[in-house]
């Protein structure tokens, strides 16, 4: 068994301009069986920019049964309502309508290869999701930016924290890693 992994939008971080920073998220799409899962839906150019690519995939918004925050900041959530029908899921809940269900995230599992994993570090909140894939495991998590960094995150609270995350993440000799505002790199 296995799931499928799709990215749907590149995230990034800058240019600074006279109206202020331009930011983008990392955006995913990962299902298997009737799991539909959206990683980090947030800051964008447009909602084209999430539902095109999935529309291509042959998903509507209405389909996805479950959107995963790699952490709440406001540039990987805004967009979270175009998904009316899933549950969304941080490190410690998961979410739907107005029910609040205390979940711990480390080691819940969204289908049987896709889970998530907490990682602290970017702050004390973040989590990652893995994929197993037939080629081999995709993590999509905010540990890092884009490849290579930043060494040091300016937000890490503590930062031998993110190097433990960091080095658990690459424990798991993912074949992606799928950073918070850059492309997929192979570690
Ligand atoms: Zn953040
Ligand atoms: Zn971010």
């Amino acid at each position: 068994m296995s799931a499928e992994f799709h990215l749907l939008h590149t995230g990034y971080v800058g240019p600074e301009t006279d109206e202020g920073l331009r930011v983008g998220s990392t955006v995913a799409f990962m299902r298997q069986g009737d799991a539909l899962v959206i990683v980090d839906p947030g800051l964008v150019p447009a909602r084209t920019s999430i539902l095109e690519p999935l529309a291509d995939l042959g998903v509507g918004p209405e389909e996805i049964t479950d959107v995963v925050f790699s952490h709440q900041h406001i540039d990987h959530t805004l967009n979270a309502a175009l998904f009316p029908a899933a549950r969304f899921h941080d490190f410690a809940a998961i979410y739907q309508d107005d029910l609040w269900t205390d979940v711990d995230a480390e080691g819940h599992h969204l289908a049987e290869d896709i889970w998530l994993i907490k990682t602290p570090g970017h702050t004390v909140e973040d989590i990652s999701t893995v994929i197993r894939t037939t080629d081999g495991l995709v993590v999509c998590t905010h540990a890092w930016w884009f490849e290579g960094g930043p060494v040091e995150d300016p937000y890490a609270p503590d930062k031998a924290m993110l190097d433990r995350s960091r080095e658990r993440i690459l424990g798991l000799e993912p074949r992606l890693v799928v950073p918070g505002h850059g492309a997929p790199f192979s570690p």
